[in-house]
């Protein structure tokens, strides 16, 4: 399949300028330029949880198999049961779940029936035990009103029916799916291969873990949230560490992470003014913009395709600030990810509630505030910021569970006002 060029998916945009993107423009380059990959390994069915599905899933059988008792009681012909009158039948044999009863039943008769047992020939109805009446080993008696025709029967393939989609291709298995795919009788489950993401750390100032903190220096921090993030996504990992500011150190490391991975996923030196060379590294590998995104915190980004040696992968170059890394990872790159991964896209959920003081807000970008939402003795949910907001103040993001998007067009909000949120439980 041909990739398009990003100068062409760009070129449609008839208000498309680098230095000023709208968030949502940004997405919509993004999602316009990646291509799904296709590469489909089978997995025993426990190992498929949290896979891409590759291919819809038809069902080869009914399920269930029969028509079968929704509870524990007697199976009788619907047919016999009288407005305003009891009814007593003769109890003539015992169907279980897994060991039916192959007879007929005729008038006036009934089985003992358990949950899941095959509905007898002749019967459509089941009334539970706990409604029926003087039951003994020969007779029951069903009060007038307990039941009506068709009551506590459960249909073959009301579940599902055989040859109709179960799953469809594109899905991130569920615990349900597992279920779902066991109750087919399907051991072996096409999904996407996993999606390989190289990444790396760049800036003359990062430690790694382990080295000696000198003057002016910080940990580096990103490869782990990255890590994180990643992981939780269901990516395999190229943790290429970090990379100092030199062109041939970087060199070596672009080239390498496009020729190995799928996706490449830097973070820092993109903004303007960087005395550094990944800027300059990027756009000498490929074809690559390198954005001003209307927003807060994460405002220099680059985003595009490089390639080497006949390998290409997409590289998002996220901003160096560890919130602003978390912010544009989840906002561009996720579902980015989610894309090339073949995964059907999955809009993050957004929640709405009320703010519970002032947040200072300048229309024409969109802020990301990290809040905290709880939900009142009263059930209204309600949300506050963690306090400062830098975009380097990680703690923010440790303190928050959830993250309050104020859109472009939103000014400064009022106590009181309902503001948008999106929650970090459930988001990977
Ligand atoms: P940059 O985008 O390279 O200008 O970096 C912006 C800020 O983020 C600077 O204060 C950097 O020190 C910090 N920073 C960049 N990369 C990392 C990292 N990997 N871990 C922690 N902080 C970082
Ligand atoms: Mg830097």
């Amino acid at each position: 399949m041909s990739i398009p060029r990003l100068s062409d998916v760009i070129s449609c945009l008839s208000d498309y300028d680098p230095d000023a993107v709208p968030v949502a423009q940004a997405q919509q380059i993004i999602r316009d330029f990646v291509t799904p990959i296709h590469a489909v390994e089978k997995l025993a069915l426990r190992s498929a949880l949290d896979r891409v599905l590759a291919e819809d899933i038809v069902s080869p059988i009914d399920v269930p198999q029969h028509d079968n008792s929704a509870m524990d009681g007697y199976a009788f012909a619907g047919a016999a049961l009288e407005a305003g009158a009891s009814l007593t039948l003769k109890v003539v044999a015992t169907a279980y779940a897994g060991n039916g009863y192959d007879g007929a039943v005729g008038s006036g008769e009934c089985v003992r029936i358990m949950t899941g047992a095959p509905m007898p020939r002749g019967c459509d109805t089941v009334v539970p035990q706990e409604f029926t009446r003087e039951a003994t080993a020969t007779a029951v008696t069903i009060p007038a009103g307990a039941v009506k025709t068709g009551d506590n029967r459960r249909f073959r393939g009301e579940d599902l029916e055989a040859g109709k989609p179960a799953l469809a291709r594109g899905r991130v298995i569920r615990p349900a799916d597992l279920g779902l795919l066991a109750s087919l009788g399907i051991a072996e489950v096409p999904v996407q291969r996993r999606l390989r993401v190289a990444f790396f750390s760049t800036g003359d100032e990062l430690r790694s873990i382990g080295e000696p903190l000198d003057a002016g220096s910080v940990y580096d921090s990103n490869r782990y949230t990255l890590h994180g993030m990643l992981t939780r996504l269901g990516c395999e990992l190229i943790d290429m560490g970090v990379v100092k500011d030199e062109p041939a150190l970087l060199e070596a490391a672009f080239r390498s992470a496009c020729e190995n991975a799928d996706a490449v996923i830097t973070t820092g030196g993109v903004s303007v003014g960087e005395a550094d060379y990944t800027r300059q590294m990027m756009a000498t590998l490929g074809e690559v913009s390198f954005w001003k995104i209307g927003m807060r915190p994460g405002r220099p980004m680059a985003f595009g395709r490089i390639a080497s040696n006949g390998r290409s992968a997409y590289l998002f170059g996220l901003p160096g600030n560890p919130v602003a890394v978390m912010v544009t990872f989840y906002f561009f790159a996720r579902n980015a990810l989610l894309r090339m991964m073949g995964a059907q896209e999955t809009p993050l959920p957004v929640l709405r509630a009320e703010s519970q003081s002032a947040i200072r807000k300048k229309p024409g970008r969109t802020e990301y505030q990290r809040g905290i939402l709880s939900v009142g003795d009263d059930g209204i949910r309600r949300v506050r910021t963690t306090g400062a907001q830098g975009s380097g103040i990680l703690r923010s993001m440790v303190e928050a569970n959830c993250m309050v998007v104020l859109g472009d067009s939103q000014g400064t909000v009022q106590p009181g006002e309902m503001v948008d949120v999106v929650v970090f439980e459930g988001l990977v």
